[in-house]
């Protein structure tokens, strides 16, 4: 399925394509059209990819509001829609870095991450280290995942997540020339290694501060630990006081100070 580009539909401000025509809609997106609108950003786009100063990736917004923001990686797969059903069941917004090659194996399950209202950001088409490859091959990571989140999905992403948070001032100027935000984390759940959801539960709340982005998995292995942690994690969160948002909505709303953003690549193995 390839409908109208419904650009931002996601809280963003640019219009939408089919907005001022009575025309027949045309189920067609051509190249030309992806790259123009990849281009096109309304103002709360602007005002993110405003955030990141030249050559940083942000880990945490600023600090001075309760509010933390889940972030799921390397989906869609199966454990998506679970991962879905609990952030209905907990009115959690979410954000989520997808892979290009996954939404394209899974998009039925992208339109409903999409269509749930969470926020989504180009996590490459082929989850490779960016730092290894030649130029030509980051910019086409890149724009390919892109594109297929804005041909799938109907929106254009101004987010973006390196594989293994693996950064270096070449892969950032890539995102910068995409006009994506660069976004990494500062808590790390370690979900990957599938610990017990007791130990996932453990380093979320223990480490969560007022605009922490904390890193967790949709895809990438059976991610049964990571879904029977998420209701224990909000609510443990909650009781503490503190509120969820999306990646966007943190940080247009607390912008991240200088201690909040680096150019630093940050380890992990997913
Ligand atoms: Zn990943």
């Amino acid at each position: 399925m390839v409908g109208v580009i419904a650009l931002a539909t996601r809280g963003g401000d640019a219009p939408t394509a089919a907005q001022s025509t009575t025309e027949p809609i045309i189920p067609e997106v051509s190249e030309a059209d992806i790259a123009a609108a990849a281009q096109q950003l309304g103002p709360r786009d602007q005002e993110l990819v405003n955030i990141g100063q030249t050559g940083v990736s942000i880990n945490r917004a600023g600090g001075g509001r309760k509010y933390v923001a889940l972030t799921f990686d390397d989906g869609p797969g199966p454990d998506t829609p679970a991962v879905l059903a609990e952030l209905k069941k907990l009115g959690v917004p979410a954000t989520f870095f997808v892979i290009g090659a996954n939404i394209q194996a899974n998009p039925d399950t992208f339109r409903q991450v999409v269509s749930a209202g969470h926020e989504v950001g180009v996590h490459t088409w082929n989850h490779k280290d960016m730092t290894a490859l030649k130029p030509a091959e980051q910019k086409s990571e890149i724009e390919t995942a892109a594109g297929e989140i804005l041909s799938v999905g109907g929106v254009a992403s101004r987010l973006f997540r390196a594989p293994y948070g693996a950064v270096d001032p070449a892969v950032l100027k890539r995102a910068e020339d995409a006009k994506l935000l660069s976004v990494l984390w500062d808590v790390d759940t370690v979900d990957w290694m599938r610990p017990s959801a007791d130990q996932i539960v453990q380093s979320a709340v223990s480490q969560a501060q007022p605009g922490s982005i904390i890193l967790l998995h949709d895809g990438g292995g059976d991610r049964a630990s990571t879904v029977a942690a998420i209701p224990r994690i909000v609510k443990e969160l909650r009781a503490k006081g503190y509120e969820f948002a999306t990646v966007g909505d943190l940080v247009i709303s607390d912008p991240p100070g200088a201690d909040d953003m680096s150019s630093e690549s940050r380890s992990t193995q997913r």
